[in-house]
């Protein structure tokens, strides 16, 4: 396997196709180009949207509004219930409200260096240009941003960042920002203009003489296979974070429409770089199917923190003490330690790393030693306890009703001073900053097939920061893909609606066909979780926080194995006719397998530490993340090789900055 990534190194890179000149001047010409789409042919062009949470809608009700036909799908029984509900802490945008020095260049700046410099620099800059526009569409469609007394919107500070530029809606900002996207999308379904297919999912793009023209997708009610055909497929299917079995995700949130792609030509970016979240309710026991994110906006109060001495850390474990018990000159407040200039707002793969190396040297603060406590004390003395609750009141809720502690009650007091019930948090599973490769106009290497969101690689280089997905999923849907992917159309006005009796149609319904075949008569022993659990298992251990070449070969065989597992002894009850959710779950387990081979693929080529890409053999002596510019300043592209059981091959496109010189990241001064 080795031997066949070096072979591959040598394979000639892609063009980057970011047009030359300085950034600024690029983003100008697309909005220039718009101009030049003649209105009245754009009603005659079908666009299928695959996916409705922000991302989606957004795209499917802009290109609605715009004149487009559009075909738009999701899995859920409503647009509205797609994962980006779960969205908690807020979105960034550059609009300086707070006076506090930020500018477009400061919100671009900071996501480049968030993202350890593995970004491509002139997609972030558009990203920061237009996320005050989405600050603005959103207040027009009603989304009820909190807002400060004298009724100016409110901002918070997220990791990364030294202003406050998150707007937000309480901890439900997702929520609000969705309902928003959706009341346009119903309107534009109102019009005619864009057809809902809830409850249906893609299982293959139909590729014709090299474009992108439809997908075949499975009625999730009736079990029946459909063909669709448009001049374009828009993928907005989110990100693969559970691949990893337990993470912050909505548990279904899959890669199955991104591997689809990937099978089909699409190249895939940047696959190892995953987020981990140092802020999740901490794992209970092996029964668990899923974890709770406490959003990362509790930072900006909350004080992480775990004891001074390792005898108070033993005696937590034991459940003898509380940690309530420790006074103030007794705990070790690690981030603001390490990290006077950023303290608790570090980036969050700053702040995973440092939470996993005190619970490894046996500070953890609860039974299994894998907690640290994030403390509320502080600001409930300042501020008082109903100025928290007005900021974090539903966290707190959630936190309560999960845990049964109350992270806003009096617990003890030492000294006269007040110490409140912490909360215990633990890092996890929370996003993927890798995707489907995209050009700069979010074309993917199909011709015709494009992915916006977290199903594309575009903006966050090797870490995300706090709150850019949602900008990044809104810039995206509203303000890039409705203009770059019209350069793609304006040739395609004289091109007829495709028949779906084409064989190219026939061939890919009988291939999804197949596959489904094959997985209801395997007819074995294991259920789909059981297997996807062990999948979490070998890559939370094998190809999580800390990675090493020895831990990526041996994933990569386990994995192996448990593909023969899948393929021999999976069980799926039921009948492909009607409902079947097993079914759904094991189709889309088949990919997360394909998917953890090519994450551990590719972190086993980048012989490097960068963002949450951790390679534990290349760490500075103070363990934090070491590149190496001159051998990795490049974006990995994976191509696949006809056979999910064959090695992908690597292509690289080269990293180009014009305006931000690159160096190491430095969060401490
Ligand atoms: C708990 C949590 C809190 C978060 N909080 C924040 C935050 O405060 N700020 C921030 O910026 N980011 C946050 N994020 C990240 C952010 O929520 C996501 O990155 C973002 O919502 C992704 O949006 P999306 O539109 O790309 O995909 P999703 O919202 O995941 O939507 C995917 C869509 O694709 C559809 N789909 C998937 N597969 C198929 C298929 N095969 N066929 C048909 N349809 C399909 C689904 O039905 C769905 O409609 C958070 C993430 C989590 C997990």
């Amino acid at each position: 396997m080795e031997e066949n990534i070096n072979n591959n190194v040598a394979q000639p890179a892609i063009d980057s196709k970011i047009p030359e000149g300085p950034v600024a001047e690029k983003w100008t010409n697309y909005k220039a180009h718009q101009k030049l789409v003649n209105p009245a042919n754009k009603r005659r062009l079908d666009i299928i949207v695959v996916g409705t949470g922000l991302a989606g809608a957004s795209a499917a009700a802009t290109l609605g509004e715009m004149g487009f036909k559009v075909l738009n799908f999701c899995i859920q029984d409503s647009p509205r219930r797609a994962h980006s509900i779960a969205a908690q802490g807020g979105i960034n945008a550059a609009k300086n409200y707070q006076n506090d020095g930020d500018s477009v260049y400061r919100l671009f700046y900071d996501t480049v260096k968030g993202g350890d410099y593995r970004a491509r620099e002139a997609n972030v800059y558009r990203l920061a240009e237009v996320s005050n526009n989405i600050i603005d569409q959103c207040v027009a469609q009603g989304v009820p941003f909190a807002r400060e007394y004298g009724g100016l919107l409110a901002n918070r500070s997220f990791g990364g960042a030294q202003v406050s530029r998150t707007f937000y809606a309480k901890g439900q900002t997702g929520q609000q920002l969705l309902l928003g996207a959706y009341s346009s999308l119903n309107r534009q379904i109102k019009m005619g203009n864009v057809k809902s297919y809830n409850r249906y999912e893609m299982h293959d793009v139909v590729i014709i003489d090299g474009r992108a023209r439809g997908i075949i997708a499975r009625n999730l009610v009736t079990g029946e296979l459909e063909r669709f055909a448009a001049h374009a497929v828009v993928i907005a299917t989110g990100g693969y974070g559970n691949t990893y079995f337990l993470s912050t995700n909505a548990m279904a949130c899959n890669v199955s429409a991104a591997m689809a792609c990937y099978r089909k030509g699409a190249y895939f970016a940047n696959p190892a770089y995953v987020q981990i979240h140092p802020t999740c309710i901490p794992r209970h026991g092996d029964k668990q199917s899923k974890l709770t994110l406490m959003s990362e906006s509790l930072r900006n109060d909350g004080r992480i923190w775990v004891p001074k001495s390792i005898d108070d850390a033993k005696r937590l474990q034991n459940g003898e003490i509380k940690g309530s018990d420790i006074p103030e000159e007794e705990r070790d407040y690690y981030l603001e330690r390490r990290y006077p200039a950023f303290g608790n707002l570090v980036p969050r793969d700053v702040a995973s790393r440092a939470a996993k190396e005190r619970c490894d040297k046996g500070y953890g603060v609860n039974n299994t030693g894998q907690a640290v406590f994030l403390d509320f004390s502080e600001a409930i003395n300042r501020l008082g306890i109903d100025v928290v609750r007005q900021r974090y009141g539903n966290l707190f809720d959630m936190y309560e009703e999960i845990t049964d502690v109350n992270p806003g009650e009096l617990a003890n007091e030492i000294n006269g001073v007040k110490y409140y019930n912490p909360m215990m948090i633990y890092p996890a599973i929370h996003y993927t900053m890798g995707g489907i490769w995209v050009d700069y106009e979010l074309q993917t290497s199909v011709k015709g097939l494009f992915a916006i969101g977290e199903c594309n690689f575009s903006d966050h280089g090797a870490n995300r920061l706090g709150a850019s997905a949602l900008m990044q999923g809104l810039a995206d849907g509203y303000f890039v893909l409705p203009y770059t992917i019209q350069n793609y159309l304006s040739d395609q006005i004289t091109v007829p609606r495709f028949s779906t009796d084409l064989p190219e149609f026939e061939e890919a319904e009988e291939r999804v066909q197949a596959d489904l075949d094959h997985l209801m008569n395997i007819h074995g022993n294991r259920s789909v979780d059981s297997i996807h659990k062990e999948l979490g298992n070998i890559m939370w251990d094998y190809v999580g926080m800390g990675r090493t070449k020895q831990s990526l070969e041996t994933a990569l065989e386990k994995i192996k194995e448990l593909r023969k597992e899948f393929e021999t002894n999976l069980f799926v009850p039921g009948t492909q006719e009607g409902m079947n959710i097993e079914l759904d779950k094991a189709f889309r387990l088949r990919d997360f397998i394909t998917m953890g081979e090519l994450i551990a693929y590719d972190a086993l080529n980048r012989e490097e530490s960068c963002g949450g890409h951790f390679r534990e053999e290349h760490q500075t002596e103070e363990g934090e993340a070491k590149r190496d510019d001159e051998n990795f300043f490049y974006v990995s592209c994976w191509k696949y090789n006809g056979d999910d059981e064959k090695a992908p091959t690597l292509l690289k496109e080269p990293l180009h900055y014009e305006a931000i010189k690159v160096q190491t990241r430095n969060y401490k001064n």
